[in-house]
């Protein structure tokens, strides 16, 4: 039997409301625009082209609560507020129906994004990893499981920095629902338990600052919190 060199990384994992218990991750994919508002405030058409992805490592995960510190290389750090999905159950090559049954549960995230960094990236045709996948930008709730509050298909999700609205948007406004998300995930990847996915933020989408207090919420799902501390 060999041992590790040195010890390995803590498993990533999400409260899950009401239990003692957690829900161990092992992926986190997201969708980049699935409103069609916020696709056009990022410059680009809306008109249900096939949806797209980007990954975050599992040690991004910051629980709701918390605070990060102000993320380094940027001057531009934004919030994207997003529904999250947790799945249950082995998926691949799925149907929306299929898809939708293999959905465990439900939580509110924080896209966070070095935006300066993204846009960087898009113009250069580079990776998106510097804007998108780095340590602390995967912000969320207790996880809910989809047995207590049903597959939310519509609801208000917004978020508040400071006390001010800066986002709202409605579930039901999502260009790919969660289950047609999951089937076209699907065709591409084995999915199943500790896949999280994050599904993509409304428009309204703007820079934080040290300080901050960030308050989202997505009804019927779960509230999130976030403070802004100092840069390192
Ligand atoms: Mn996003």
């Amino acid at each position: 039997m060999s041992d590790y060199i040195f010890p390995p990384a803590l498993q990533a994992s999400v409260a899950v409301r009401g239990t003692g218990a957690r829900y161990a991750v092992s992926r986190i994919f997201c969708v980049g625009r699935n409103y069609a508002a916020h696709a056009r405030e990022m410059g680009s058409d809306p008109d249900r082209e096939p949806p797209f992805y980007f990954c975050k490592p599992a040690s991004a995960l910051l629980a709701s609560g918390g605070s990060m510190a102000y993320s380094p290389g940027t001057k531009n750090l934004h919030y994207e507020m997003e529904l999250v999905l947790a799945l249950g159950a082995p998926v691949f090559k799925a149907t929306a129906e299929q898809g939708l049954a293999a959905i465990w549960g439900y939580a509110a995230g924080l896209d966070m994004t070095r935006r300066d960094l993204q846009n960087e990236a898009k113009a250069t045709g580079r990776p998106w990893d510097f804007g998108k996948a780095f340590e602390q930008s995967a912000v969320i709730s207790e996880l809910v499981p989809a047995s207590e509050i049903g597959h939310p298909a519509a609801g208000a999700i917004t978020l508040a920095v400071n006390g001010m609205q800066k986002q709202r948007g409605d579930l039901a406004d999502m260009i790919w629902s969660p289950a047609e998300i999951v089937a076209n995930l699907s065709q591409y990847y084995h999915l199943g338990p500790g896949d999280l996915i994050y599904t993509g933020t409304p428009e309204g989408v703007g820079p934080v600052q040290p300080g901050d207090q960030l308050e989202g919420v997505v009804a019927g799902v779960a509230k999130l919190s976030l403070t802004i501390g100092a840069p390192e």
